[in-house]
């Protein structure tokens, strides 16, 4: 087969079928509900069974479905259910960070089953790490040919232009800007390769692979650990905008006297609310505060351990950064109105104690009733949630374009 390069314009050409709306749907539900009924399933899409019953049996028949253990339905009426198979199709996700990427094969409900990391040194250039990390690819799918692995999902460093297919420029992350980063990564494979923006990845992973029954609503995703960003969803769907970096609030300025931004901008939210700028001002605070534990260069983890001992300099800093991310929460909820908002990445290893500060500063700052409705959490994912995500990438996109699943059950038939 010939290389594929799937644009994000081409996924609402395939979604115009109405079968493989139908079908995408189905799936949702399946996915969310683990198991079902054919009669659950048409009665919350409001779809006659016999459309559901052919779809299953399509999904049967490609060996992504299996039936199940008999269900007990209302008035003592048992049912066969129905679930996708956890062994039927795999995914391959990728995690591209600024001196290291990841790869690893999931299974459909992204469970990660091998994972393999490579550090790389930053002086070979963009266009020699793309190579490698293809290398890497190719490697885990002749191991796993026996597998049926139908797309892969790269999460890469945002801001990620998704219409161009390009990552924008990064002082931390130099000459990546100017290579046509998705076609590169799709060069010689057969199947997919989607890409997009960690946070988004990450948002997806919470949305397929939390244990969260919810369709409906706006999630909020904020990946806070080198630098700031978010992902946001509708009703499932990641929203993007015009040119793919909605949810770049780490660009969205807190203060207009602040310090000049690699983005052009002055006092970027990502400027006060990241890993590196918490060590800076310990740092630059250590002399104040002789009885600290901590050190000239402290490690995140060390900083973590410090503010859960209480230390002063450390829950000094992690206040001030604290209030800076309350300000960016405010902003989100003005912006986008969510149900829920999710903080991951590094952060979220300090644990339930940044949802109490920052749920404690947003209350003195805003209006009660703007978020009374809206429940802040911790990502589900201690580990990299942007790594799986990358798997959820790649689930996401089989879902709505089904027929990758009929094709690759028919190359193997
Ligand atoms: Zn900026």
């Amino acid at each position: 087969m010939s290389t594929e390069v799937l644009s994000l314009q081409q996924r609402g050409k395939n979604l115009e079928s109405v079968q493989e709306m139908n079908r995408a749907s189905v799936l949702r539900i399946m996915m969310k509900r683990s198991t079902c009924s054919r009669a659950e399933i048409a009665r919350e899409l409001g779809l006659k069974q016999a459309t559901i019953t052919n779809i299953i049996n399509d999904f049967l028949s490609w060996g992504l479905v299996v039936e199940t253990s008999l269900l007990s339905g209302k008035k003592g009426r048992r049912s066969i259910g129905v679930q996708i198979s956890q062994k039927s199709f795999y995914v391959i996700g990728v995690r591209l960070r600024r001196t290291s990427y990841k790869v690893g094969l999931f299974d459909i409900y992204g469970e990660n089953i091998v994972m393999e990391k490579y550090p790389y040194d930053k002086k070979l250039g963009p266009m020699r790490v793309v190579r490698m990390m293809r290398e890497s690819i190719e490697n885990m799918l002749q191991a796993h040919a026996d597998k049926r692995i139908v797309a892969i999902g790269v999460a890469v460093p945002g801001p990620y232009f998704s219409e161009k297919g390009m990552i924008s420029s990064m002082t931390e992350f130099p000459g990546w800007e100017d290579i046509p980063f998705q076609e590169e990564m799709a060069k010689g494979f057969s199947i997919p390769v989607i890409v997009d923006h960690d946070s988004n990845a990450g948002a997806l992973a919470e949305w397929w692979l939390a244990t969260n029954e919810q369709l409906s609503g706006t999630l909020v995703y904020i990946g806070a650990g080198d630098g700031i960003g978010a992902g946001i969803l509708h009703d499932g769907a990641v929203f993007r905008g015009a040119m793919g970096i909605a949810g770049e609030i780490g660009h969205a300025s807190i203060n207009k006297d602040g310090p000049v931004c690699e983005c052009g901008n002055r006092g970027c939210l990502t400027n006060y609310v990241s890993t590196p700028y918490m060590a800076q001002r310990i740092n630059g605070a250590l002399a104040d505060y002789p009885g600290t534990i901590l050190k000239r260069d402290s490690s995140f983890f060390e900083i973590v351990e410090a503010i859960n001992k209480k230390d002063p300099l450390a829950l000094y800093v992690f206040r001030d950064v604290m209030g800076s991310l309350s300000i960016g929460i405010i902003n989100v909820i003005c912006a986008y109105g969510p149900n829920e908002i999710i903080i991951s990445d590094r952060f979220s290893l300090i644990g339930e104690s940044i949802i109490d500060t920052l749920m404690e500063m947003v209350t003195e700052k805003a209006k009660r009733n703007y978020f009374e409705n809206v429940t802040l959490r911790l990502g589900s994912f201690t580990k990299d949630s942007s790594f799986i995500g990358a798997a959820a990438l790649a689930i996401d996109y089989c879902f709505g374009n089904s027929n990758i699943f009929e094709r690759s059950a028919g190359a193997q038939a």
